[in-house]
């Protein structure tokens, strides 16, 4: 518990400080370190000062400060255990045995610009297995991890990455309020070796808040190979930071950076001291007259009263609104405002661009003394390549045809191994047909599960290489190119470049894509982005169309695929261009593409990012698509009809279509009939909005219903009905379902993605009514003006 809690006459033992800088000092030096006893003397609920005893003296602390030591009582004390118990003590705790437990407790933040290595990091260090990509979005959360290590329960939080603090976008603010409200004991600034005066900027904001820090010096791999070489030592020396090199890649110097959490935690590291970024005499007299109007009201006491003054001169809103109840609130936003005015005029431009080139200057300064370049430059290889594939004239077509690669070769290399689960799945329906005597049991096997879950899981090899294609492109670093090449036409509909990114990953599966575009600085660019993610077609569709093409359109394959999906990204951009017209008025963020150098994948990592897709995908078979699979099943074969033995052809036709699964097709089959659609479609579609892949697991079952021969569902769809005649898709039939399927209506894990990250069930319910109609529109024009020509 917090010392602020203790009731009066209460005993507790301190556990530590947490907090920071000068303030967490002082308290230090009044003698609150671990092991010491302290009474509670005076304690007035709600009231300050609180009064205690320690080292049997008196001192008295703000409620704000008591706050911010932890302490352990007698009565917590039965219920603490050690990190790594060995079984061998058995006796009671005293509170002092509690406090030296508590206090082996190490709570670390890894903090660090997007693609620095963080999330590799905390893998290797927790052992967890999360997903790691060559592109920035894919932490969007703070993930949590522990580990046991050398007598400490180090517990470590994965934070979104960030390219400073600064309150722009949702990751600086969270990771912000992260640091102020959890108050780690230590935060690990991964910060990238082999770009390091780039990534040291976040470091100097981090100095300037005063945390206790450890840099990894991550990816120090490929600093080596460029040969270049830093003193890394007197650099942690010259910051007050302690700088291990790591890999965190292989692990490399992981146990040397923990050591040294350890030794930064318990006090006992040298380099550790607080240094003032020097920000140049114009903006630090500006600061000093500031700090010293802050300092005499002895306000806010989480953050020293410099770095409040330099925030203040910067206009950041989180600080100021933070003050803004203080008596001289007034007299200091006055203060800030007249000198920012002087520092600049005197510096020819505004303030924040000021401050950022002080600390670069800073940090050309560090490095100027401890690294020497080395003649081969690394990313001179990124150089040429990149004068390649974002050129200008090449960039985009080297862009199309590698998409187009990739759906080639998911319907090409797919076919393979398709045919074998194809081939399987009709080997045991026909030895289930031999060997179970008729009944409901023996259908429901067949027809419905088989028939069902049989006839989307032989699109799983299709998947995984639609994966390994998008996990390539990420984690080898082009996919930053594409945006790159891409941020032109994305001007052109009132986005950037980096909305690209969610787009491309959109292919894989809507969900993460639209939880991606969290990284997109402008709100309104940030729910386009979200809006339009959904008609880009995710790979529960690709079941849809390997089977629709492949039956209708076979010698077209690659066209075919290619024209579904820029109908889908035409579509998406078109949108954006109308919402930006009528609904989101203009707000472009200027930002920084970053273009990561090129990695080569390592086939681990790859590996793994392809299982855990196959691992979700046949999780969902053996969930979502199962159940309903058996509820389509059994609502197309109640009510039976009274006849004795198995039914004629023209029997199941017809009991089928009385069926409860018919009677529902029926009554809506009338708003999709233009489109060219019948009943047995038409559920489909309907049972399509709880997951794409339903759609084809449906029509497996509504087609496998009294067909003796087991034959695969393509050759069944080609058919003639018998109860009308014809076939009920024609080539002009597929291509109106097929369009519509592109279109219409986002899955259930769509619409809760896009109404949980716009804050809003509205635009949810906009996707729902807009996608459709989209679709409809569509499908209806492409069937009535291909039916004049057939
Ligand atoms: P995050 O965005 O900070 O979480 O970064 P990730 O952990 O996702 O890593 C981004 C990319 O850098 C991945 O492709 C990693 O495989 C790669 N990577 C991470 N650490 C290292 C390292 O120490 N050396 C090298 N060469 N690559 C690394
Ligand atoms: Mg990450």
């Amino acid at each position: 518990m917090r010392l602020s809690e203790l009731k009066i006459g209460e005993k507790a033992i301190v556990v530590k400080v947490l907090g920071r800088g000068a303030f967490r000092k002082r308290i230090i030096e009044m003698g609150f370190v671990r092991g010491q006893e302290v009474v509670a003397e005076l304690n007035a609920p709600m009231r300050d000062p609180i009064k205690f005893k320690i080292m049997d003296y008196e001192v008295s602390l703000r409620r704000s400060e008591a706050n911010l030591i932890e302490v352990v009582t007698e009565q917590e004390t039965a219920s603490v255990t050690p990190p790594t118990s060995h079984g061998t003590t058995t006796d009671e705790y005293t509170p002092a045995h509690a406090a030296e437990i508590k206090g082996k407790i190490i709570n670390i933040a890894l903090v660090g610009n997007p693609n620095c290595g963080k999330t590799s990091l905390f893998n290797v260090a927790s052992g967890a297995n999360e997903h790691v990509g060559n592109y920035s979005g894919v932490t969007v959360d703070a993930k949590a991890g522990h580990f046991d290590y050398k007598g400490y329960r180090i517990n470590i939080y994965d934070l979104p990455g960030t390219y400073s603090l600064s309150t722009y976008t949702p990751e600086e603010l969270y990771v912000r309020r992260y640091l102020n409200n959890e108050m780690p004991d230590i935060v690990v600034n991964v910060v990238v070796a082999s770009n390091i005066e780039r990534n040291l900027f976040l470091t100097t904001e981090l100095i300037d808040m005063d945390y206790s820090m450890v840099i990894a010096l991550n990816m120090y791999d490929e600093l080596e190979k460029s040969g270049t070489t830093l003193d890394y030592k007197l650099l942690g020396d010259m910051i007050g930071v302690p700088m291990i090199p790591t890999v965190s890649r292989t692990g490399k110097g992981i146990e040397e950076l923990f050591d040294t959490v350890i030794e930064v935690y318990e006090r006992r590291n040298k380099s550790v001291r607080h240094v003032h970024v020097n920000h140049g005499p114009v903006i630090e007299s500006a600061i000093a007259d500031l700090k010293e109007q802050l300092r005499q009201s002895k306000t806010a006491l989480q953050f020293s009263p410099r770095y409040l003054a330099l925030k203040m001169l910067e206009g950041d809103k989180e600080i100021i609104s933070l003050l803004s109840d203080n008596k001289d609130f007034d007299k200091w936003v006055a203060t800030a405002e007249k000198s920012r005015k002087e520092v600049e005029e005197t510096l020819q431009e505004d303030i924040e661009q000021a401050i950022a080139n002080e600390k670069y200057g800073f940090i050309s300064g560090a490095l100027q003394e401890t690294m020497t370049q080395g003649k081969e430059d690394a990313r001179n290889v990124t150089r040429v390549i990149d004068s390649l594939v974002t050129n200008r004239v090449v960039g985009i077509p080297i862009f199309i045809f590698i998409m187009f690669l990739m759906f080639e070769a998911t319907f090409v290399l797919g076919a393979y191994p398709m045919s074998w689960i194809e081939d399987g799945v009709a080997a045991i329906s026909s030895w289930l047909y031999n060997i179970m005597p008729a009944g409901p049991l023996k259908d429901m096997l067949i027809n419905g599960i088989l028939g069902g879950v049989g006839g989307v899981i032989v699109f799983l090899p299709n998947i995984l290489i639609l994966y390994l294609f998008i996990s390539l492109m990420e984690d080898s670093g082009y996919m930053a190119r594409a945006a790159f090449i891409m941020d032109r036409a994305m001007h052109k509909i009132g986005l950037h470049g980096k909305s690209f990114i969610p787009l491309v990953m959109g292919f894989g599966c809507n969900v993460p894509a639209i939880m991606a575009t969290r990284t997109i600085e402008s709100r309104s660019s940030r729910l386009i982005t979200i809006l339009i993610n959904p008609f880009i077609s995710c790979s529960a569709r690709l079941p849809i169309y390997i089977l629709f093409i492949g039956t209708f359109f076979p010698r077209h394959v690659g066209w075919a695929f290619l024209i579904l999906y820029i109908l889908g990204i035409t579509i998406a951009f078109a949108t954006a261009k109308l919402l930006r017209k009528f609904h989101f008025k203009e707000d472009e963020t200027p930002f920084v593409m970053e273009l990561p150098p090129y990695r080569i994948p390592t086939f681990k990592a790859t590996c793994r990012h392809m299982w855990n897709k196959a691992e979700q995908y046949l999780r969902k078979m053996g969930g979502i698509i199962l159940v309903a699979s058996i509820i389509v099943w059994a609502l197309s074969y109640y009510p039976r009809p009274d006849i004795e033995g198995e039914l004629t052809a023209e029997q199941t036709t017809e009991q089928q279509a009385n069926s409860y699964m018919g009677q529902i097709g029926r009554a809506v089959a009338p708003v999709l009939e233009p489109l060219g659609f019948n009943w047995k479609v038409t559920i489909a579609l309907i049972s399509g909005t709880a997951a794409k892949e339903l759609v084809i697991s449906t029509l497996g079952v509504l087609y496998a219903e009294g067909d003796e021969s087991p034959e695969t569902l393509s050759h069944k769809l080609t058919q003639v009905n018998p109860s009308t005649g014809s076939p009920d898709f024609t080539p002009l039939i597929a291509a109106s379902f097929l369009i519509f399927v592109s279109l219409y209506i986002p899955c259930i894990a769509s619409i809760t993605a896009v109404s949980r990250e716009t804050g809003n069930w509205k635009w949810g319910a906009f996707a729902v009514i807009y996608n459709t109609l989209v679709a409809w529109i569509c499908a209806f024009a492409v069937f009535q003006i291909g039916s004049l020509f057939t």
